[in-house]
């Protein structure tokens, strides 16, 4: 599938609509998200055209892969959960809920955020 370039990150990252940016630089771009679910709920993201975890894996450089998790550790240390204990979430495809095809992963922290994941509803 084609990456969509109408996607709200995408939008984001041509300066379109504004954002709460916490980190950037060349190849990533941090902000908060705009319905915090954690006292700290940042969405990390590749500037490069991904829509997806399997994308991103299959075509993003190493060095794009590299940045984005040092940017993850680099924000959570910033945001003061590196000990205090935090939570990545990339959701990927349909199952999991994926509502922007721009691959992201959500940093979650800043309290105690219980079981990983809760058994799935029949809605789910
Ligand atoms: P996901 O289900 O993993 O695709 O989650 C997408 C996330 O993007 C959700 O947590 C939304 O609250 C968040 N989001 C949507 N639009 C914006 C925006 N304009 N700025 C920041 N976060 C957003």
């Amino acid at each position: 599938m084609a990456y969509d370039s109408n996607n709200i990150f995408a939008k984001i990252l041509r300066g379109e609509i504004p954002n709460d940016t916490v980190y950037e630089d060349e190849r990533v771009l941090a902000f908060r998200d705009i319905q915090p679910q954690t006292p700290v709920h940042v969405l990390v993201i590749p500037k490069g055209e991904y829509e997806s975890m399997d994308d991103f894996a299959e075509n993003g450089s190493d060095a794009e892969i590299a940045a984005v998790f040092r940017a993850v550790a680099s924000i959570a240390r910033d945001h003061g959960v590196a000990d205090s204990g935090y939570r990545l979430l990339a959701n990927t495809g349909a199952d999991a809920h994926q509502e922007v095809a721009h691959f992201h992963v959500h940093v979650f922290g800043g309290r105690r955020l219980g079981r990983m994941i809760r058994p799935a509803r029949d809605d789910d």
